[in-house]
């Protein structure tokens, strides 16, 4: 793969308080490599090493030398941040999503622009509903969508390395990221509890001369994949906990990390979750199913061991009911009966991998969506809200990967949840993405 070549070098850029020491420790961690001290700087850069997924970094931060008195912010400031964007592959700029876009960011927009390097945006500060506004005016920036994140909390890291990958291939191949990322394998990640029999199935699909057994071939190493093939069709297993257990021997054997989990989930595009059909959903199983969703992740359930199982009919209608009921944000998702142990169902499972990918990068072409849309407003528009009504005008796929749109209108904040509901219901029935993460952002318009 290009980016395991060499580092990527990313200079952090942003005006003071958007959060790039923050971000900058969320990536680099206790990592922290070097201080640079170069001679004429008076302020000291930050670089320091990160790894995410496949994608090794070296973040340059440049938080503090944006503080320098108002009247050398032509000066020094200036030279040192331009310094770290002309050394670094690509800029990671960040707003803050919670403040919206200020004249200080637009002025931090030019001198990129300028530099004629790569640019990813990033809106920080966007946990929870206060960033909405923020992060879509975040596209007036000019540097195409967005990658909603929070330094703080760590959310949208798998987003994050998406937006940089693309860089990173660029720079190898130029041109080729896209083309890579359609035909490339489809990265999938068998994630459960302890026992459920995430060892055995995926032994079972790579086939047992496949098998990692050994310390080398590094097993050692934070993360494992396998690539295989499945009728023809190029699979990557990602961090794949079955194998690394048997390098770890008994450290923590019985215990589920949900770290360990939210890694796999982070560098997956589908996830297999594998139950343990005599003890189904339980705690730890559900856990993990919503991190999935919160990750936007594709989720597929393989219901294992059933090979076990007395009344398959009625036990696959229980399983059904269950898992819309329990995890109705993904309803009608994909759920699979196997065993590892037989090889059942494995085909299936397989199928829905690349079904469930397929529907987690559609791009809904704008006049279905378009008509659609016409069609429910006629029909069904939103509910007047004491005594007035809300105008929905439009509505856009802002992204795929998963599908995200924004309906624009007026008084959108007082949309009733339930029509919220309704629209996201809607999306899903009538383009197909039943069983996927939708995103729907709601966007108010004059
Ligand atoms: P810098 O000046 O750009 O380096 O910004 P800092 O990293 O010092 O952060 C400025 C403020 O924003 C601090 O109070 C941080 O705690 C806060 N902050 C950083 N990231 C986030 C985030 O993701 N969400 C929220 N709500 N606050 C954040
Ligand atoms: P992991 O901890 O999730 O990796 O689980 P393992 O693959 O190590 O399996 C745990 C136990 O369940 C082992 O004793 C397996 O033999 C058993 N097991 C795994 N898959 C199946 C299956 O499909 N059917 C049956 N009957 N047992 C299974």
């Amino acid at each position: 793969m290009a980016h395991t070549l060499k580092p990527l070098t990313v200079a952090i850029v942003g005006r003071p308080n958007v959060g790039k020491s923050t971000f900058f420790n969320r990536l680099v961690g206790r990592r922290l490599a070097l201080v640079d001290d170069r001679p004429g700087v008076t302020r000291d850069r930050r670089e320091g090493e990160a790894k995410l997924g496949d994608l090794a970094l070296t973040i340059i931060d440049t938080a503090g030398l944006e503080e320098a008195d108002a009247d050398s912010l032509e000066g020094r400031m200036r030279a040192q941040t331009e310094r770290a964007v002309a050394d670094a592959d690509v800029s990671v700029f960040l707003i803050d999503a919670r403040a919206g876009v200020t004249p200080a960011d637009r002025h931090f927009a030019d001198l990129l622009r300028r530099s004629g390097k790569p640019v990813v945006l990033v809106a920080n500060k966007c946990e929870g509903a206060a960033g909405e506004g923020g992060f879509y005016d975040a596209y007036s920036l000019g540097f195409g969508e967005p990658v909603p994140f929070s330094a703080e909390h760590g959310l949208g890291l798998a987003d994050l390395v998406l937006a940089l990958e693309e860089h990173a291939s660029e720079d190898a191949v130029p041109g080729s990221a896209r083309r890579d990322e359609e035909s490339g394998p489809v990265r999938v990640a068998v994630v459960g509890r302890p026992n459920a029999g995430k060892s055995t199935l995926v032994n079972k699909l790579i086939g047992e001369d496949r098998m990692l057994t050994g310390p080398e071939a590094g097993i050692t190493r934070d993360s494992i994949s396998v690539d295989w093939q499945w009728k023809g069709r190029p699979v990557r297993l990602v961090d794949t906990a079955g194998l690394r257990r048997k390098a770890r021997v008994q450290a923590k054997l019985e215990k589920l990390s949900v770290g360990d989990a939210l890694r796999a989930i982070r560098a997956a595009e589908v996830v297999i979750l594998v139950l343990d059909e005599k003890s189904p959903f339980d705690k730890q199983d559900l856990q993990i199913a919503d991190l999935v969703t919160k990750e936007a992740r594709a989720l597929v359930i393989a219901v294992n061991k059933w090979d076990l199982t007395e009344d398959p009919k009625s036990r696959m209608n229980e399983m059904r009911e269950m898992a819309d009921r329990l995890l109705p944000q993904v309803r009608g998702m994909p759920l699979v009966p196997v065993s590892g142990l037989t090889g059942h169902g494995l085909g299936k499972l397989m199928e829905a991998v690349f079904t469930i990918r397929e529907k987690w990068e559609t791009r809904v072409p704008t006049s279905a969506l378009n008509r659609w849309f016409g069609a429910l407003m006629e029909h069904h528009p939103p509910p007047a809200v004491a005594g007035r009504r809300i105008k929905l005008r439009y509505v856009t796929q802002a992204s795929n990967r998963p599908p995200t749109f924004v309906v624009f209108g007026t008084r959108t904040e007082a949309l009733p949840e339930s029509y919220r509901r309704y629209l996201l219901n809607g999306l899903r029935d009538a383009f197909d993405l039943v069983g996927v993460p939708v995103r729907l952002h709601l966007r108010k318009t004059e």
